[in-house]
């Protein structure tokens, strides 16, 4: 039976991706190696490595003054190594989730810590607007989309103060004014790549600032130094991000990704809405293109177990929502086709009428 991939993360990727993976770990480019068993320090490698490099900067139209990074640690390093590097005295986070709260905990460490706004009360089921970022902070963060509750940031925000995003889970979902931030980063695993490689975007001029000393490895400027190959980047994923770059070059790019990503979007939130049995958990306005969480209605409450039977014996994987929300969640990543989100549907349509 055909499988209607719905993971949360790691997650589905595009079919190129995953074959051109598979050819380049039984015999990489016909030089008899694996892509596994090969120096990182080979010819081969680094025109790997740069190429992916190149093509990241392309499709994002990273500016000058930027530069891209692929290291280890996941976005969870991330939580620690942000306020590492820029955190001297005060920064700002916006709490808008699970993982906005676990970055906002690491800060803690490293100085002042002033959380702008929160929707915890609410179970983050929406992204606070009205709130004042400190003009004194080194940055204000965020994190674009919640993966677990279903809520978005989709514009590019002002910020009086450096802003600096987690994207791990839209990354690549549409275009960004990449100008108006003073770091990107993300875990691959969401959007681009198989687990294993974190993206960073940091503008260079940022480094460099804090009085404290930076173990080597948690400073940017080493990795920058270093190509991303300071010491043993994570190859074989790095292979594959590049394999997925490739992918949104060939279908046009990030612009018309987002044109995809709003239909498939659309068509779910659509028959949620519509249908009698299911409601969706987070605000409307702010609803997630990436990550579409759903609950049944309280009078069908005790269908949800069955419902999750029946979606299953129909091929749909991963839509079990996360246990904070409960319910059901919807993955609809780059890759995922329409296809899919109409067999999910169909589902819902067909549970309908029987229920
Ligand atoms: C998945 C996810 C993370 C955690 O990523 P790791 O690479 O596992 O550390 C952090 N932030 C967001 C928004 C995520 O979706």
């Amino acid at each position: 039976m055909k499988k209607h991939n719905f993971n949360a993360g790691p997650s589905i990727l595009p079919q190129s991706t995953i074959e051109n993976t598979a050819k380049a770990v039984l015999n990489f480019n016909d030089s008899g190696l694996s892509l596994m068993e090969m120096s990182h320090r080979s010819k081969d490698f680094q025109a790997v490595m740069d190429e992916t490099e190149a093509l990241f900067k392309e499709i994002l139209d990273i500016p000058q003054g930027y530069s891209v990074l692929f290291l280890g640690g996941g976005a969870s390093m991330q939580f620690c190594m942000v306020p590492y590097n820029l955190l001297e005295k005060k920064a700002a986070y916006l709490n808008t989730g699970t993982w906005a709260n676990k970055a906002l905990k690491e800060a803690k460490l490293f100085g002042e810590v002033v959380e702008v706004a929160s929707s915890k009360d609410a179970n983050f089921s929406f992204i606070p607007k009205d709130y004042v970022i400190p003009t004194d902070a080194d940055y204000f963060h965020i994190t674009t989309n919640n993966t677990i509750f279903g809520t978005e940031i989709r514009k590019d925000l002002d910020s009086p103060v450096t802003l600096v995003a987690d994207m791990s889970s839209d990354i690549f979902s549409r275009p960004i004014d990449v100008s108006k931030y003073g770091l990107i980063y993300g875990g691959a695993q969401k959007n681009l790549a198989p687990a294993g490689v974190t993206f960073v975007i940091v503008k260079d001029e940022l480094l460099g600032k804090v009085s404290r000393p930076i173990p080597t490895m948690l400073d940017y400027r080493t990795h920058i130094k270093g190509g991303s190959m300071f010491n043993t980047p994570p190859c074989v994923p790095i292979f594959g991000a590049l394999q997925t770059l490739k992918w949104i070059k060939g279908l046009g790019g990030v612009s018309v990704l987002e044109k995809m990503n709003i239909e498939k979007a659309q068509l779910l939130y659509d028959e949620i809405d519509r249908n009698k049995l299911f409601k969706g958990t987070a605000a409307v306005e702010d609803r997630s293109l990436m990550n579409i969480c759903f609950v049944m209605n309280d009078e069908y409450k005790e269908l949800e177990e069955e419902f999750g039977k029946f979606a299953a014996e129909r091929g749909m994987v991963g839509i079990k929502g996360h246990r904070s929300v409960g319910g059901f969640r919807a993955s609809t990543y780059n890759a995922l086709p329409r296809e899919s989100v109409l067999a999910l549907i169909d589902c819902m349509k067909e549970f309908e009428r029987k229920a």
